[in-house]
Parts: structure tokens; sequence; C-alpha cells
């Protein structure tokens, strides 16, 4: 068993012919609304690809949070490990897309997810213990994730956590890492190293053990992912494909490989199948939709 802690938040996306300036209203084409968070993408990634996973985050109390209890239902996902906030509404991301030159802008309220109390910890005690893995984020509010990473070391729960979106941490909570997974701009931010060849992600993932890591993955976009672990370091290439949708591909790639990593298998292998999974996830729009399933990313391994 293995957990997802962080943050549920609903997308609402408007494209229009161009993005409004200051005091401007813009009529626009398509509006579209969905699951979204990097804590509930991940945790859908890891579901999708097999994984039994529990996904602890925090709601409003509001029709937005029928999003994320939707999506669970239909995905057959567990919700006894949600939390429901008295007066905070739930997450939302406000995504304004310009459908000429595809820039956004985009704004997010983490809501409710960026509320989560030490009494609410403290009632994960029991998953937390049971579980493998915990794989965190740096999107809901930090003294949560300090706490369930503390827990996690208590009972030999590894944690995961993937530096995402850029946040100042402290070098006590990256002790409490078992393995870090930023994508390259967020290594830079973290390590001070520009990543962009094997010798600097090795500089980089020098920065994390000084601190307590003991395993460190930066992927890489479209160059794949840069592995390093016991001694071993290389850069696994990306699959070839045509990509269509990029964003979320960090989430794919950190949910595949809290399932693979369930599952049993060694970092290479669950690397390889994360690195799959993103790529099917790519080839298709949408964040949660675009996750494949645990036969696909099979069947595009064996290929
Ligand atoms: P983020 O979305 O957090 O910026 P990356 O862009 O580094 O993350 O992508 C995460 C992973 O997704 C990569 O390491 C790779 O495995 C996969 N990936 C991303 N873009 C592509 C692509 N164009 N083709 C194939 N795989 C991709």
């Amino acid at each position: 068993k293995v957990v997802v802690f962080g943050s549920f938040v609903v997308d609402l996306m408007a494209r229009s012919p161009h993005l409004p300036v200051p005091g401007e209203t813009v009529k626009g084409s398509v509006f579209k609304m969905g699951p979204g968070g990097k804590g509930f993408n991940q945790c859908v990634a890891a579901h999708k690809a097999g994984a039994d996973v529990v996904m602890i985050t925090k709601l409003g109390k509001d029709s937005f949070a029928d999003v994320a209890l939707g999506t669970m239902d239909e995905l057959g996902m567990t919700k006894e490990s949600l939390f429901y906030s008295d007066d905070v509404e739930t997450g939302i991301a406000l995504i304004l897309v310009d459908e000429n030159t595809s820039q956004n802008e985009i704004i997010i309220v983490p809501g409710a997810c960026n509320t989560i109390t030490p009494e609410e910890v403290a009632k994960i005690e029991n998953v937390i213990k049971e579980s493998e893995y915990v794989l965190l984020q740096l999107e809901v509010n930090q003294d949560a994730n300090e706490l369930v990473a503390d827990m996690a070391n208590r009972y030999g729960c590894k944690v995961i956590v993937n530096t995402a979106p850029y946040a100042k941490i402290s070098d006590e909570f990256l002790s409490k890492a078992y393995m870090v997974t930023p994508n390259e701009v967020e290594a830079e931010e973290l390590t001070g190293v520009h990543v962009d060849s094997l010798e600097s992600a090795h500089e980089a993932a020098e920065y994390f053990y000084k601190k307590g890591v003991q395993k460190v993955i930066i992927t890489l976009g479209s160059r794949g992912v840069f592995v390093s672990s016991d001694g071993r370091e290389e850069i696994v290439p990306a699959f070839k494909v045509e990509a269509v949708d990029t964003t979320g591909a960090g989430d794919a790639f950190n949910g595949g490989l809290l399932a693979a990593l369930s599952e049993g298998k060694d970092i290479w292998e669950a690397v390889r199948f994360a690195n799959g999974l993103a790529a099917l996830s790519v080839q298709k729009m949408g964040t949660t939709p675009s996750m494949p399933k645990l036969e696909e990313v099979e069947k595009f391994l064996k290929t």
C-alpha cells in the first residue's frame, strides 16, 4: 500500500482569441472544468497504473469538492482519507489560454488543501503506518508536509518528495526524504546547479545526498530522466513519441514511479515504467484523462 498526500484543485480552463490585459473583458471560445492539483493527478496516475494507493487531501464543503469525489467514484479510488474544511473553499486553478499562441496565464488558489491541520495529520497515522511509500509535493501547506514526513520516518514509510511547484524547503525536511524527484528547473532552483549533462546532474545529486536524501531522480522533459542510485548514475532517455500536451507529464511520471515502486520493482525498472507511462500521457490532451491504464503501459513497454 502507498499514499499520496497532497493537493486537489479544480482546473477551470478558458480559451480566448487573446489573453485579457488588466481591466479588459474578453469573450472566450471554450471552457472546461476538471480535476487537478499535483497530488490528485499523481494519485490518479498511480491508481490507474494498478497501485493500491490512498489519496489524502482536503476539500471544501462546496460543489467543487464533487469534482474530486465524482472522479474518485468513477475510477474506484478510496475516499476514506479525505478531510473537509468548514470555511475554506475547495482549491481551484484558473487557466487562461490564448488560442492562437497557446500561451497561458494561471492563478492557483490551493484553498482547503492549504489548510491541513496537525489534528488531521494525526488522523492518518494508521494509513502511514501500513504504507511502504508516501509521495509528497509542495502544493499544500508545508507544515503539514513536514508532519507527514516525520510520521512516515517514525514508521519506516519511505518519503518521496516531488519538489513541485518550486518552493524553498528546509534542510531538515530534505533530510526526511528517501527520494527526491525535481524537474530540471526545480533542481536548479534548489541546488543552484544548471542541469544539462550527466556531470551537472551528478553535481545536483551531490547536493541532495549531502542533505541526507538517498535516491535522486531529475526529470528532463523530452530528454528523459537522470537517475542516481547506489553509486550508479545514468540519463535514461525519454521514449520518442508525438507529444500533444505535456502538462502533467511530471505528475504522470511521479504517479507511475510510485505505482512501480509499490509493486516491488527496483528503481531502474520503476523509472522505465514511469517513463513509459509519462510518454503515453503526453500523447493525449488533458491531465487525469490522459493517464494510461496498467495494460496500456505494459503493452507500450513491450513494443
Ligand atoms: P514536468 O512536467 O514536471 O516539467 P518533465 O517535463 O521533466 O516534468 O517531464 C516528466 C517526464 O515525462 C520526463 O522525464 C519524461 O519521462 C516524460 N516526458 C515529458 N515530455 C515528454 C515528451 N515530449 N516525450 C516523451 N516523454 C516525455
